[in-house]
């Protein structure tokens, strides 16, 4: 009698092997034990909660199905969720979602799992509390961040979370912003304030993409519980650069149900993105609503005012001495981003010392005119014919005329150029502005430039004085 409960789920497994793929079965399946079976109620011993909600998400039509199946039209299961592997195990009895209205287990309120049995394992008293590398940069403090108009929101919201984590509305605290205006620096800066002031919580910053390796690896080595319980142990979880879990299906399913798990836990999820939830492709929408639960604080450019203290600040945290008039420059005329005004600074800073120089303002403009060359900076295909027709001295009507006067077709060509290398348009569009020509024209155009550019100095120096008026 001992063993049917073990009989019957042997023939449940057979059933399920037929209708899953060999590794699912392997890794959501295999490890299941029966543990009794009364009044054809089939219970099963699963390794974890996360376990749990996975097969219940999952797989619960393929349970539903075998257990009538192998048990007859009353046949019901129940799990017995194991909450800890070593010696210390806890279980706590969990109903199939047949017993329960909602049909999804995940958003089920913590009312409903029975009060007596402890949630997270982690918590159970005695048991030692996890120690881990929290991958902070001491170097991204608050004090180093320095606040304004562009990042007042976020870093409030971050010092917020930082003094009372998982316990603010602010949950999570989502920043957003495009490349180099703090999203990081933020990020170990909440971390570090977090460590200061709460030395005992377990905080952890990763980023995206390392997060998506560990997945990718615990998916292979079968090793999924694992990864899951270690995120679900922490208590300030940072994430930086969500984006990249675009189209990482499964990932983004393992990530909700770690966000959720802390979430419900009161645990404090810091996310940081390159765009607004609604602008992220490829993601779940269900996942991009719980994004967007908590503080979403965008972090923008810095005014020339806020610029000016962050170099001041670099400096003098540097012991670096330039005069007002370098800095004025400099913060006036970096007008990117803050990780520019840093790398400017830094490559000004190196040459003076390299060349014995002093950093006079010729050597910082020198040093801004290389540095804005070294990348593409969006310009309008209008402004660039501006600028082009202005050097040759040709109306800009003029490019439209169909003739083969000399310096009409060069200033229509070297304009297609400019607008292909320093615009975001399409060939198309920039025939279309330059002259109302087609595609074909504008790759002939670029060809020609470039190849006259290899071999005639003189034009070559007249495409050098363009390009500095475009970047201004
Ligand atoms: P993101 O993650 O948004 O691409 P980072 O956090 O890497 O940007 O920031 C780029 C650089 O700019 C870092 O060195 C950071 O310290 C600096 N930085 C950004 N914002 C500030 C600020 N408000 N005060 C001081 N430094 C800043
Ligand atoms: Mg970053």
């Amino acid at each position: 009698m001992a063993s049917r409960h073990i009989e019957t789920w042997n023939q449940c497994l057979g059933v399920i092997k037929d209708n899953t793929s060999e590794e699912s079965f392997d890794t959501w399946f295999r490890p299941i034990k029966p543990i009794s079976l009364e009044n054809d109620v089939l219970t099963i011993q699963v390794p974890s909660q996360f376990f749990y909600e996975w097969l219940e998400d999952k797989y619960i039509d393929l349970l539903k199905k075998t257990i009538k199946k192998v048990i007859g039209p009353f046949g019901k299961l129940e799990y017995s969720v194991l909450m800890d592997s070593s010696d210390k195990s806890v279980t706590i009895k969990m109903p199939s979602s047949d017993y329960v209205e909602t049909k999804n287990p995940l958003g089920r309120p913590h009312s409903e799992i029975p009060s007596d049995a402890p949630i997270n394992p982690f918590i159970i008293p005695g048991l030692k509390k996890l120690q881990i590398d929290p991958q902070l940069n001491e170097n991204y403090t608050f004090d180093n961040f320095i606040e304004g108009d562009c990042n007042r929101v976020a870093r409030q919201g971050g010092l917020e979370v930082a003094k009372n984590p998982g316990k603010t509305a602010f949950n999570p605290l989502l920043i957003y912003s495009s490349t180099g205006l703090g999203k990081t620096h933020l990020c170990h800066a909440i971390g570090l304030e977090v460590k200061r002031l709460h030395p005992e919580k377990t905080v952890l910053y990763v980023q995206a993409e390392q997060f998506i390796n560990q997945y990718v690896t615990a998916s292979r080595d079968k090793n999924l519980n694992n990864f899951v319980h270690f995120y679900q142990m922490i208590d300030v979880l940072i994430i930086d650069d969500i984006q990249f879990l675009a189209k990482k299906t499964m990932t983004q399913e393992a990530f909700f149900h770690i966000f959720n798990y802390l979430h419900q836990n009161n645990k404090q999820l810091v996310i940081t993105s390159d765009k607004l939830p609604a602008d992220l492709q490829d993601m779940e929408k269900r996942l991009l609503s719980r994004f967007i639960w908590g503080l979403t604080a965008e972090l923008q450019m810095p005014d020339i005012n806020t610029r000016l203290a962050i170099l001041k600040h670099k400096l003098y945290t540097n012991g670096i001495v330039l005069s007002d008039e370098v800095v004025d420059y400099l913060a006036t005329n970096i007008r990117t981003n803050v990780r520019e005004l840093e790398g400017v600074l830094i490559s000004l800073v190196a040459q003076a010392s390299l060349n014995k120089k002093t950093i006079t303002l010729d050597l910082a403009k020198q040093t801004i005119d290389r540095f804005i060359r070294s990348y593409v900076k969006e310009v309008s295909v209008e402004y660039i014919i501006n600028i082009v027709c202005d050097y040759f001295n040709i109306p800009v009507d003029n490019l439209s005329l169909n003739t083969r006067k000399h310096q009409v077709v060069q200033t229509r060509q070297v304009a297609m150029y400019m607008a292909k290398k320093y615009s975001n348009a399409s060939l198309a569009s920039i025939g279309k502005q330059c002259g109302n020509k087609d595609h074909a024209t504008v790759h002939h155009a670029c060809k020609t430039v470039s190849d006259r550019l290899d071999t005639d100095k003189q034009f070559k120096r007249m495409l050098d004085d363009i390009e500095k008026k475009i970047l201004g």
